[in-house]
């Protein structure tokens, strides 16, 4: 996700986009705070972001303190000049901090490993094809954002445009670019797979969205096709929809039609979002049928096991 702060205003935190709201559905109190006791948040943005303030040191400490053993710092990288993390840091500048702060916590408690969310779109897929192959990270996200001249911009430009629309094809441009990042191979996990619910909220709801299982089907076919994972990301559990990116039943789906490679991080820009919902996010998985998260630290896959009490807990919904 990103925080949709201002350009202008790059480094205030928005209080829209982070401040934690009551999810309107399913999860259980205890499961949308600040979690604890996790191996893993797989997606987090520091200072290192242009819309996120958090020095990594923060979010290091918070894990120790919390219990949470392993984090992918995963921050933005834009390849059109309009985005805003086009140009703001170098790579061998983000590796040093990470691979740095790696080093001072590795004795502490918390493992953190150098990550990257990645913005994929069809028109600069070459970049990003040829960013990854000249540059190695642990881990990848590739997460599709709104995009310059895309209809989900600007507030006011979208409401004109979805005026007569269906749902189906208010969703479907953010959804053909998604398809093809899954069907790219380029990636480790997509990102926040229908963050599109947050833009599109004032013409169609989660739930409205969530009811049409069968626009989210060639996207999931896309990604067991690629081998390329599923993203649970919890961070629309502290925003208006209250619900994963993607919701518990897509994610189901994804394991029914043989998906097998979930991951899940709170996409935190803030410090008191750090791993939060995470605890859900686990749950999600779980009751979807996966017993771990897929992860990589460099080189091969791994599996991290989900804690018993999500794996084994009954369902809630
Ligand atoms: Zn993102
Ligand atoms: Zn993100």
């Amino acid at each position: 996700m990103r925080d949709e702060t201002p350009r202008t205003a790059a480094k205030t935190p928005s209080p829209a986009a982070e401040t934690p709201s009551p999810a309107a559905t399913a999860p259980s109190p205890a499961a949308v705070g600040q979690a604890r006791d996790l191996p893993l948040d797989s997606h987090l943005h520091t200072d290192l972001s242009p819309d996120s303030d958090v020095p990594i040191d923060v979010y290091a400490a918070q894990a120790v303190e919390r219990g949470i053993a392993e984090l992918a710092i995963t921050d933005h990288v834009d390849f059109h000049p309009r985005d805003p993390a086009y140009g703001y840091t170098t790579f061998d500048q983000r590796e040093r901090v990470v691979r740095e702060a790696a080093e001072r916590w590795a004795d502490r408690g918390v493992a953190i490993r150098f990550g990257v969310e990645l913005t994929y779109n069809r028109r600069w897929e070459a970049d990003v094809r040829d960013h990854l192959a000249r540059h190695r990270y642990d881990f990848t996200i590739g997460s599709v954002h709104d995009w310059p001249g895309s209809a989900y911009r600007h507030p006011g430009r979208f409401a004109a445009w979805a005026a007569g629309r269906t749902l189906a094809q208010i969703v479907t441009p953010y959804f053909e670019e998604v398809l093809a990042a899954a069907q790219s191979g380029l990636f480790d996990t997509i990102g926040h797979l229908d963050v599109v619910k947050r833009y599109i909220g004032a013409r169609v709801s989660p739930a409205e969205l969530g009811a049409a299982p069968e626009l989210y089907e060639p996207i999931l076919r896309g990604l067991i096709e690629s081998g390329t994972g599923l993203e649970v990301n919890t961070s629309g559990l502290r925003q208006a929809v209250g619900e994963t990116y993607p919701s518990a039943p897509i994610v189901a789906l994804y394991h029914e039609l043989g998906g097998r490679h979930v991951t899940a991080g709170s996409d935190a820009h803030r410090a008191d979002s750090f791993a939060f919902g995470l605890e859900e996010g686990y749950r999600v998985a779980g009751e979807a049928g996966f017993g771990e998260l897929m992860f990589r630290r460099g080189g091969e896959r791994i599996s991290v096991a989900l804690p018993g009490r999500v794996r084994d807990a009954p369902r809630h919904t």
